[in-house]
């Protein structure tokens, strides 16, 4: 990248925008290389105005959520890695009897949210309950355990393509689908609002609960990963079909699979990128052989997956 385009990022985000800045540390996984540009517009007029810019220079850029559904190639990040600063913390109530209407902002944690929601009362969102990243990422995957998923209760979303417009979308124009959403490429979510009914304190305490202990019960602690790998394939269990086919525990340098729920990855201590995809891929074709099911990831790559010599 030119100096002079180096100067416009400063002048428009000044501290906001560094580069060639390490990106483990901003997922989960603790895995992955540099990026390029790192951009944290702060206002919908930044956002929208480096939109612009991105698309003038013909740029590409990843939207970065909390980074936890994510795996950061360990050649990093060719372009633009942007994640939405403090004008995107924010959520705004209108409570009418029985129900709620709120105005979340895509930066603000998922969690943080949902325990606000139960702290007020309200029910639809108890399953989200250690769910970690942002609204905005949790809004793009469509996330969802236990039988709950955000499609139930997101009502419209607002956002800015890649060409800096500003739309507001409803339900049907998300296209939400397991673990995904149809909306257009490059497309930034910058806001979710939900339609919240109000519940039963005990009931919704329960749920918590409910949702608290299953993750205890059956997921890995102690190691950076990024929850599930793989998605269900239709009426089955990927977690199950990798125990089946005698994977768990198998390592590759320090990325293992869980032996506690083979649908997990974890990073035992400076894993590269490159080692968790290879498990992966292993687990992929191993399944295959198996069960003549193919594994479709649910962690995204994002970056620079060429090979070097
Ligand atoms: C321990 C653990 C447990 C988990 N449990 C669950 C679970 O039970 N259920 C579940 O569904 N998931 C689970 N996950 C996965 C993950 O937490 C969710 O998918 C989460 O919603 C991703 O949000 P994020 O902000 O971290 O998104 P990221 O990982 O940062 O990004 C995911 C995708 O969303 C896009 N994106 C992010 N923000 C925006 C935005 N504002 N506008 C446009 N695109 C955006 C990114 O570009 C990327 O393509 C778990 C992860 C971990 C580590």
């Amino acid at each position: 990248m030119g100096p002079e385009l180096r100067d416009r990022f400063v002048s428009l985000l000044s501290e906001r925008v560094r580069f060639a800045l390490p990106l483990a540390r901003f997922t989960s996984f603790r895995i992955g290389g540099l990026a390029d540009v790192f951009a944290e517009p702060a206002t919908l007029e930044e956002l929208r105005t480096l939109l612009v810019l991105l698309h003038a220079e013909h740029l590409p850029f990843f939207l970065l959520g909390g980074g936890t559904n994510i795996l950061v190639s360990d050649n990093g990040v060719r372009g633009v890695v942007m994640k939405l600063g403090a004008g995107f913390h924010y959520a705004c109530w209108a409570e009418q009897e029985g129900s709620a209407i709120v105005k979340v902002g895509a930066a603000n944690s998922l969690g943080r949210f949902v325990r606000e929601a139960v702290r007020k009362g309200y029910q639809g969102v108890e399953f989200a309950e250690g769910i970690p990243g942002s609204v905005g990422g949790g809004l793009l995957m469509n996330a969802g355990a236990f039988g709950g998923e955000l499609s139930r209760v997101v009502t419209t979303i607002r956002g800015v393509d890649s060409a800096g417009r500003v739309a507001r979308l409803s339900g049907e124009e998300i296209g939400f689908a397991y673990r995904r959403t149809g909306l257009p490429p490059r497309f930034v979510v910058t806001e979710v609002e939900l339609h919240l009914q109000r519940g039963e304190p005990v009931e919704i305490a329960v749920a918590m609960e409910r949702a608290q202990r299953k993750r205890q019960q059956h997921q890995p602690h102690g190691y950076p990963n990024a929850g599930s790998i793989f998605k269900n394939p239709p009426g089955l269990y990927a977690g199950r079909l990798i125990e089946a086919a005698g994977l768990k525990g198998r390592t590759q340098g320090k990325a293992a699979i869980s032996a506690q729920h083979a649908n997990f990855i974890v990073n035992t201590g400076g894993a590269s990128a490159a080692s968790v995809r290879c498990l992966m891929e292993q687990a992929q074709h191993v399944v295959w052989e198996k069960h003549q099911v193919w594994l479709e990831p649910e962690v995204r790559f994002v970056g620079d997956w060429t090979t070097k010599d």
